[in-house]
C-alpha cells in the first residue's frame, strides 16, 4: 500500500528523519516505538503529506508522490494527488481533534458528504453503522464535549473509518486517556487488526505494539534502530538502546 525509501526530514537544522524506509503491505499493522522526539510523529504526518520532506521517497499504490520542494499544496497540479492521498489514508490523533461545534454523527458524516461529495443517505446510513460498531452508537446527537475521552477517541475512529480509507494511521490513539478508558480505544484497534485493515500506529502502549501489530519499528533519533516480528522484537532485543527503551517503558 504505502513504501517510504530514505526518507529525510529536517524543520531548519535539525534533522529528524535521517534516511527511514517503511513498507506496510495490505492488511499489516506496523506499530512505531521509540523515545519522545525520535520523531515518529513526523513519520506519520510526513505519510499524511502534512509535512513536505528533502529527500527520499513515498510511494502510495506504487504511485510516487510528487516532491516540488517546499509547499507542495501550492501546486495545483499536485493537490489532486494530495486529496487523494489524505483520503486514503485516514489519521486518528492522540487529541481526538472532533469538531466541538457539530453532533458526533455529523462529525462522522463531514468529510465523506463535504469532500467525497457522497450522497448524504448513504453516508449517514454508513456513519450509524460505524458508531454501531465502536460501542457509541447512542451517542450519535451529542456534541464531543458531552463525552468521555475514551468515547471522543472512538468517534475519531468512526470518522476515519468513515472515508472508507486504504489505510489509518494512528499517532499515540491513546495516550490521552485513562487507563480504563484507554482499554475501550485498545479493544476498538484490535478488532480493526483483526479485520485485516492496514494500519501504522505510533504508540507509547507496548502490550498493545505486542498485540495488534505484525512488525514493529523502533524509531532513535531519527533512524530505525531495529524492527522485527513483536515476538522477536520485545522477546529478545538486539540492540542496547531498545533493551533501555523496554525496560523503561515498563
Ligand atoms: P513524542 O513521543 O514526544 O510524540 P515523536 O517521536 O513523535 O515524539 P516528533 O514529534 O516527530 O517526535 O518530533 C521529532 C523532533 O522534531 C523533535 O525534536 C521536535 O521538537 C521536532 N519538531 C516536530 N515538529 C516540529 C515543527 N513543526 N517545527 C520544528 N521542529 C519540530
Ligand atoms: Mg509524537
Amino acid at each position: 500500500v504505502i513504501a517510504i525509501q530514505g526518507l529525510h526530514k529536517a524543520y531548519g537544522t535539525l534533522e529528524v528523519l535521517k534516511g527511514v524506509d517503511v513498507k506496510a503491505m495490505p492488511g499489516q499493522v506496523i506499530s512505531l516505538i521509540g523515545s519522545s522526539g525520535s520523531g515518529k510523529s513526523t513519520l506519520l504526518r510526513c505519510c499524511n503529506l502534512l509535512e513536505d520532506s528533502q529527500q527520499g521517497e513515498i510511494l502510495f499504490e506504487g504511485e510516487a508522490v510528487r516532491w516540488r520542494g517546499a509547499g507542495l499544496e501550492r501546486h495545483p497540479a499536485d493537490r489532486a494527488q494530495v486529496a487523494r492521498i489524505r483520503t486514503n489514508l485516514s489519521m486518528v490523533f492522540q487529541n481526538f481533534n472532533l469538531w466541538s461545534h457539530m453532533t458526533v454523527l455529523q462529525n462522522v458524516m463531514e468529510a465523506p458528504v463535504t469532500v467525497l461529495k457522497q450522497d448524504r443517505a448513504t453516508v449517514e446510513a454508513r456513519a450509524r453503522a460505524l458508531l454501531a460498531k465502536v460501542g457509541i452508537g447512542d451517542k450519535a446527537d451529542v456534541y464531543p464535549a458531552q463525552m468521555s475521552g475514551g468515547q471522543q477517541q472512538r468517534a475519531a475512529i468512526a470518522r476515519a473509518l468513515c472515508m472508507e480509507p486504504r489505510a489509518l494511521l494512528f499517532d499515540e490513539p491513546t495516550s490521552a486517556l485513562d487507563p480504563e478508558l484507554e482499554q475501550e480505544v485498545v479493544r476498538v484497534i484490535k478488532a480493526l487488526a483483526d479485520e485485516g485493515r492496514t494500519m501504522l500506529i505510533v504508540t507509547h502502549d507496548m502490550r498493545l505494539a505486542a498485540d495488534v501489530s505484525d512488525h514493529v519499528i523502533f524509531l532513535h533519533q531519527g533512524l530505525i534502530e531495529e524492527e522485527g516480528p513483536p515476538g522477536t522484537l520485545f522477546g529478545a532485543p538486539k540492540s542496547q538502546r531498545l533493551q533501555q527503551f523496554l525496560s523503561a517503558s515498563q
